[in-house]
């Protein structure tokens, strides 16, 4: 059996606007999940169909590791962990995200958004959205950057490539260069680098950082958790630069009619979005914002219980 023949991709739906998620079962001691789904039927028949047509069953899930703790990639280790005992992995820095799921997200979500001009009530449903599709997660240790892991005779390497989320991490097999990625890069969307709460401030920067990390990496293969394999990483990851690029001078332009909160500029470069795409829109606009003032153009100060964004010296 080839390496590629045991890692298994199954695709899930989500409720989400990124669709589909990837999990990956890798077929070897321990078997493992790569990723989970979000808590659905559908998602759970699925990993059981999938399993069955490898001579296995959710019972035999040794251990479940999370690229990252977002809902669409965890929602369902809860149960899985119930009806098999998995052990599950995550970084330390998203820990609280699962295992503090619901509430963790809302206090992030309340705090980073408190002052940018979101209507409560937009706010509120986007995080009433998510909680129907999660469960709190226990979990059994930490993955690090530069650990190891062993399937039989198979080694992926532990990186730690913060931004997506602060403890995103990808898997890399050196020998035949294959990455699995989680959301750190996707070919067919551009990542978001959730930036909205404060301790996830400056998440775009450090995400750009770690694009260019990447294309250091030599990658024939990236298996993504959402959409198709794909091997031109480097080209991807210059298309992603070219999109920030535009979005910050469209943020720039949005502020020099006249000084606005961050909703406002969302407004202006998205249109008037619903649900979760607020979520995302704001997170995107309050990454360039910081990474704005990091570099001297814009100043923020606060009136009347909002922060306003304009640029600097006019
Ligand atoms: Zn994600």
């Amino acid at each position: 059996m080839s390496l590629t023949d045991a890692i298994v991709k199954v695709s899930v739906p989500t409720p989400f606007p990124v669709g589909d998620v990837n999990v990956y079962i890798i077929k070897r001691e321990p078997l493992t999940l790569i990723d989970a789904g979000p808590l659905t039927e559908k998602a759970m028949a699925i990993i059981a169909d999938s399993l069955s047509t490898l001579g296995h069953q959710i019972q035999d899930i040794e251990q479940i590791i999370l690229t990252h703790g977002h809902v669409d990639h965890f929602g369902l280790v809860r149960r899985l962990k119930k009806e098999s005992g998995a052990k599950v992995y995550i970084n330390p820095k998203d820990n609280s995200n699962v295992t503090e799921f619901p509430e963790e997200q809302k206090r992030k979500n309340r705090e980073g958004l408190s002052k940018s001009g979101v209507p409560l009530i937009i706010m509120e449903n986007t995080v009433n959205f998510i909680r129907d599709y999660g469960e709190p997660v226990e979990v059994d240790g930490y993955l690090l950057n530069n650990d190891v892991l062993r399937f039989n005779n198979i080694v992926f390497k532990v990186i730690h490539t913060p931004g997506h989320s602060p403890g995103s991490i990808c898997l890399f097999e050196e020998t035949k260069g294959i990455l699995i990625s989680g959301d750190t890069i996707l070919q067919e969307i551009t990542t978001n680098a959730i930036s909205i709460a404060k301790e996830e401030r400056g998440e775009l920067a450090t995400y750009l950082k770690t694009l260019k990390m990447l294309t250091e990496l030599p990658v024939n293969i990236v298996l993504p958790g959402h959409g198709d394999n794909f091997s031109n990483h480097k080209l991807v990851v210059k298309n992603y630069m070219k999109q920030y690029l535009k979005r910050k001078q469209k943020v720039l332009r949005s502020i020099s009619v006249h000084p606005k909160n961050a909703y406002q500029i969302m407004i202006d470069i998205f249109g008037q979005l619903m649900g979760m795409n607020v979520f995302l829109g704001m997170s995107e606009v309050l990454g360039h914002l910081d990474i704005l003032i990091n570099e001297g153009h814009v100043t923020s100060h606060e009136d009347e219980n909002q922060i306003i964004y304009k640029i600097k010296g006019k």
